[in-house]
């Protein structure tokens, strides 16, 4: 009988961990559907472009401001039209070198994440 009970306590725990380790993977992407348009779903974002990106772990790269890191945004979220989905705009007669510019400021727009809405 001991071993029985055992086993059925067993099984709920099973059951609970499973159910928790899906609903884990699952409620995000229900939440979040779209690529990022600032990090194109990286999660990062590379902030020197004269230095190539060596992937995971380099030091230009910071974490997404626009998704906060997962990549995903909410399926509602609209390209900013001011900064293009880049979180920047640029100014200046240079040409803009990208995510560490120096021409560049912050979107107002969107306040940097590049998208709108919610
Ligand atoms: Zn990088
Ligand atoms: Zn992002
Ligand atoms: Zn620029
Ligand atoms: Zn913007």
């Amino acid at each position: 009988m001991e071993d029985k009970k055992r086993f059925i306590t067993n099984m709920f725990f099973y059951v609970v961990t499973c159910c928790f380790v899906i609903g884990l993977f699952c409620i995000p992407s229900a939440f979040a559907s779209q690529r990022c348009f600032k990090c194109c779903g990286s999660g990062v974002w590379h902030t020197d472009n004269k230095i190539p990106c060596s992937g995971k772990g380099c030091s230009y790269c910071i974490k997404c401001n626009g998704c906060g890191g997962s990549g995903q945004i909410p399926d509602s979220a609209k390209r900013c039209e001011s900064c293009k989905g880049l979180g920047q705009v640029h100014s200046g007669k240079k040409v803009c070198t990208g995510a560490g510019c120096r021409g560049c400021t912050s979107c107002k727009t969107c306040d940097t994440k590049g998208w709108v809405g919610s």
